[in-house]
């Protein structure tokens, strides 16, 4: 009970009015009623980031459920919305550069710290897997653009045009005025980031993404970059981000997440105060008027929770208790500010 109450009054810190109390699986809001973070009782625990999330997390959890292993089941979890080409920012269907290119970005990370990363590759639809590869069959972390399709295909992955029609007409629109201004808040507009929690309590995580629509050839992301996109120690936690990528490249984002809970924070805490120093590094900065960043968290204790700059941002969260479900983040931002 005292351990109880001291994670009431840590999650306090920072909020205004938690008006739940926590015990197993119950919520804790703030004054808007936004759950702030969530106490499952038992393992294992999937969380995705965006309502992409939903069908990401059902994959996942029947494979973990079937005794699959956790980094096997992320790959097929998140497998799903790259394969989606209604997901206009994951794989196939992705929204191209402005050269009308798709082009990916994807890493995944294992309770060993193991990982593996593949950055601007294109022509294949399930970078996650190509990523897996790069962890398992190389002495590298990261392989990017022709090297890490080469690879991609010595190891039997198939080439295809991952450029929809739809993504096309939308490219040729914005070829209109080709305006650079990263769309944000939009469901299933965003990478999808997953973390896992298995039954032996262990920790594993995965990110995949086209990334920003309409950027630069060559560009990459926060996702495919481990401490950036995607960090777990699984002594401690695992966090990963969404949003704004540069934002979260220049501040080590998922990383400092799994700092601030290896300090004893809760994830909320955690996520709140690396989303609050993103957003004062970058007051004055040219990114301002578009910025936005969110990131998911778990613990070892099953805790977790999303906190993002502006409001919208959600994940969905699947455990044993409550099933597969939505859950809203919790915003520095409100809808006037
Ligand atoms: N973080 C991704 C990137 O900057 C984009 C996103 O999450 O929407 O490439």
């Amino acid at each position: 009970m005292s351990s109880r109450r001291g994670f009431i009054k840590k999650a306090a810190i920072g909020t205004v009015g938690i008006t739940t109390a926590f015990s197993c699986g119950v919520s804790a809001t703030n004054k808007d009623g936004v759950p702030i973070s969530v106490k499952p009782q038992k393992k294992p625990l999937v969380i995705s980031t965006w309502r992409h999330g939903l069908a990401a997390n059902e994959e996942t959890w029947k494979q973990l459920k079937n005794g699959t292993p956790a980094l096997d089941a992320i790959v097929a979890g998140v497998g799903v919305p790259e394969a989606d080409p209604e997901v206009r920012s994951v794989g196939y269907g992705g929204l191209p550069d402005r050269e009308g290119k798709v082009t990916l970005d994807a890493c995944i990370m294992d309770k060993n710290s193991d990982c593996g990363a593949v950055s601007f590759l294109q022509g294949i639809k399930h970078p996650i897997a190509v990523a897996k590869k790069v962890l398992d069959s190389t002495p590298h972390v990261m392989l990017t653009g022709e090297g890490a399709l080469q690879f991609a295909l010595s190891e039997g992955f198939k080439e295809e045009n991952l450029l929809t029609e739809k993504s096309k007409l939308a490219w040729k629109k914005w070829l209109k005025d080709s305006k650079y201004k990263p769309v944000i808040n939009i469901e299933n507009h965003d990478t999808i980031s997953m973390l896992v929690l298995d039954e032996d309590g262990n920790l594993s995580g995965g990110c995949t993404t086209s990334g920003a629509a309409w950027k630069m050839h060559g560009r990459v992301g926060d996702s495919p970059i481990i401490g950036a996109g995607l960090f777990l120690d699984n002594d401690v936690g695992a966090a990963a981000a969404t949003g704004l990528g540069e934002a979260v490249i220049r501040t080590a984002g998922s990383a400092m997440v799994v700092e601030l809970m290896r300090q004893g924070k809760s994830p909320f805490e955690a996520c709140k105060e690396i989303v609050e120093r993103i957003y004062n590094k970058h007051k004055n900065h040219k990114d301002m008027a578009y910025l936005q960043v969110g990131f998911i968290a778990i613990n070892k204790n099953g805790e977790h929770a999303g906190y993002s700059i502006r409001p919208g941002f959600n994940y969905a969260v699947c455990d044993n208790e409550k099933g597969n479900r939505m859950e809203p983040a919790a915003s520095k931002m409100t809808k006037n500010n």
